[in-house]
């Protein structure tokens, strides 16, 4: 049933030296933490679900034994060991894979670039009024006609992505743990990345609520290009870029036809796209050097299939970036632009993958 699969990782992606690897923390364990790694694995490749489906095709003589060995785990076993699971073993894993790729040429641009960029982004991978460990997040929320205010349980995730290529790539995941914000998360993350990947990564892209100059000033010391969303609540930088941006001309005015987002249900037919770039703001003094700042108006016809009918309407999108950079590197503008909407078009990609492909729907086991 896998032999096709398995092979194939195996000849081109040394599967069996990284599963021989897999290692987790239970004490005299009598199911192999590589029979424990597989069946999850062949769980998200068959999109079984749940540790209960896996638990049920398991049972089926003869099925599995080829990929997981005569030692099959339960549900029980499966959730037992996942939740000792060495973590960093994992990450070992991405880490060689995502070398691998590298030197495999395996990754397609999406546009002309040779620069690497990944973007930080959170999720939140489940939610419980009942259920809960010690490393849940908790918040109030408001229930029933009577308002109840109750606390609800949850976890939440940052996770990196390489963005401008395909396949996707997520390169490491860091849980917020209590007491974090999704900046310090993200900030450990980076760390490890940075010791893990040296020189993987050329640039990060980053939300507005990242315009933070301490954690600005840690990234761009491990080397990094920041690229940060603009927003008016981030004050004095944006009012000033918008001075100017409201005083010239754009440097750049570039009328498109056709899409270059292709979703089922939303095509981009036509529109122009002004650019300016203002390098040299002083108006974020924290930081302690200046800011270039990107804007992209994008004027263009959207056509959007909504209950089974296309429509069209004009729509306007203001961007703007914040660009920092550690050493003189300075992308043209219109890069920084494609970093921009890869960031959204990615988000969806990523975790859409995940979903669609590996059915990680939600959390198999608390
Ligand atoms: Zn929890």
């Amino acid at each position: 049933m896998f032999s096709r699969q398995t092979r194939y990782l195996e000849r081109h992606w040394g599967f069996r030296d990284m599963v021989d690897r897999a290692r987790d923390n239970r004490q005299g364990p009598k199911i192999p933490s590589s029979a424990i790694f597989l069946s999850g694995f062949g769980m998200h490749a068959r999109r079984l679900g749940s540790l209960n489906r896996l638990e049920a095709e398991l049972r089926i003589p003869a099925r599995w034994e080829p990929l997981v060995g005569e030692r099959k785990p339960s549900a029980e076993a499966m959730g037992h060991a996942l939740a000792r699971w060495d973590l960093a073993c994992l990450r070992g894993m991405l880490v060689e894979a995502g070398k691998m790729g590298k030197r495999k040429k395996v990754f397609r641009r999406l546009y002309p670039d040779s620069h690497w960029v990944a973007a930080i982004d959170g999720v939140e991978t489940n939610r419980s009024r009942k259920r809960h460990c010690s490393e849940c997040l908790t918040r109030k929320v408001k229930v029933g006609k009577e308002k109840k205010e109750v606390t609800e349980y949850y976890h939440r995730e940052v996770a990196l992505q390489l963005i401008g290529v395909t396949p996707v790539l997520i390169l490491d995941v860091e849980p917020l743990l209590p007491g974090d914000t999704e900046v310090s998360a993200a900030l450990r993350m980076i760390e490890r990345v940075h010791e893990s990947y040296p020189r993987f990564i050329d640039v990060l892209s980053f939300d507005a609520f990242y315009l933070q100059a301490p954690f600005v000033k840690k990234v761009l010391n491990m080397g990094y290009g920041v690229v940060i969303v603009l927003k008016q609540e981030t004050r004095d930088l944006y009012k000033d870029a918008q001075g100017l941006f409201l005083a010239r001309e754009p440097q750049e005015r570039t009328p498109w036809v056709r899409g270059e987002a292709g979703y089922e249900n939303i095509r981009w037919l036509r529109g122009e796209t002004q650019l300016w770039d203002e390098k040299d703001l002083t108006s974020w003094p924290q930081l302690g050097r200046p800011v270039r700042v990107v804007r992209s108006l994008e004027q263009k016809v959207k056509r959007e299939r909504i209950a089974g009918k296309w429509t069209e309407r004009e729509v306007v999108e203001d961007w703007q970036w914040a660009v920092i950079f550690p050493d003189e590197t300075e992308p043209p503008a219109e890069l920084i632009r494609c970093w921009g909407h890869a960031r959204w078009d990615q988000e969806e990609r990523g975790f859409c993958e995940l979903t669609m492909l590996w059915h990680l729907k939600h959390s198999y086991h608390h």
